[in-house]
């Protein structure tokens, strides 16, 4: 199989807690040996069963502090009175290694990350089917208290008025339509001219012998 060299991407994806976002992305790093999650700092609390390191690199708002005013995430944000951010190195060093990095981050975030590294970026939006089934998953999910959940649907409002912002929307009615149509996305991103740095040697060796 000829390998050409390419420049990793990087795949956002956002939606309001609720809408299946966290069960895509787990699917698509499964899935796909060529892309890794970008794990973020944040200052808030682990939630049960959430792992340090894995789900968040949880640190304190000094540490949080130091990282930012270093120049070292690549872009950061507030949420519920919590600090969270994306750290610089692994990304930059994926990129140049080919490899894609996946990004759960929201519309601020995804709009700073645009301006560090448009080129780079590919952003898929994921809505709920309706509002009475975020409703229920969020309350399903059992995680959070009633008054967070309640917060969470009025901020969903908010966060799904950004979904213009992004490349793709799609819509997670059934997880297994939703995880296909990710992929796709994912392996025609992956085809464009521009990130397949090693295209210009193989058509050089190509008209070579012709
Ligand atoms: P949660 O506390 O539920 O894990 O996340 C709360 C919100 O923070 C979610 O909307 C999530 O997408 C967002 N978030 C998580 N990590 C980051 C990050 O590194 N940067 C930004 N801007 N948002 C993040």
């Amino acid at each position: 199989m000829i390998e050409i060299q390419r420049r990793g991407l990087l795949l956002v994806m956002s939606s309001p807690s609720g809408a299946g976002k966290t069960t895509l992305s787990r699917r698509l790093l499964a899935a796909d040996a060529n892309i890794t999650m970008s794990v973020s700092v944040t200052t808030r609390a682990p939630r049960p069963g959430e792992v340090n390191g894995k789900d968040y690199h949880f640190i304190s708002q000094r540490d949080f502090a130091k990282l930012r005013d270093a120049g070292d995430l690549l872009e950061y944000a507030e949420v519920f009175g919590n600090f969270y951010g994306t750290p610089k190195k692994p990304v930059v060093d994926a990129l140049q290694a080919g490899r894609d990095v996946l990004f759960d981050i929201d519309w601020q975030g995804t709009q700073q990350l645009a301006q560090a590294m448009e080129g780079d970026l590919v952003r898929i939006f994921i809505l709920p089917p309706s509002a009475e089934e975020l409703r229920e998953r969020l309350i399903r999910r059992a995680q959070d208290s009633s008054s967070t959940v309640a917060k969470r649907m009025a901020k969903a409002a908010d966060e799904i008025s950004h979904w213009p912002e992004y490349d793709y929307v799609i819509v997670n009615e059934d997880i297994i339509i939703a995880a296909a149509q990710i992929d796709a996305i994912l392996s025609a991103e992956r085809l464009r001219r521009h990130r397949r740095v090693g295209l210009t040697q193989f058509v050089r060796d190509l008209t070579k012998n012709l």
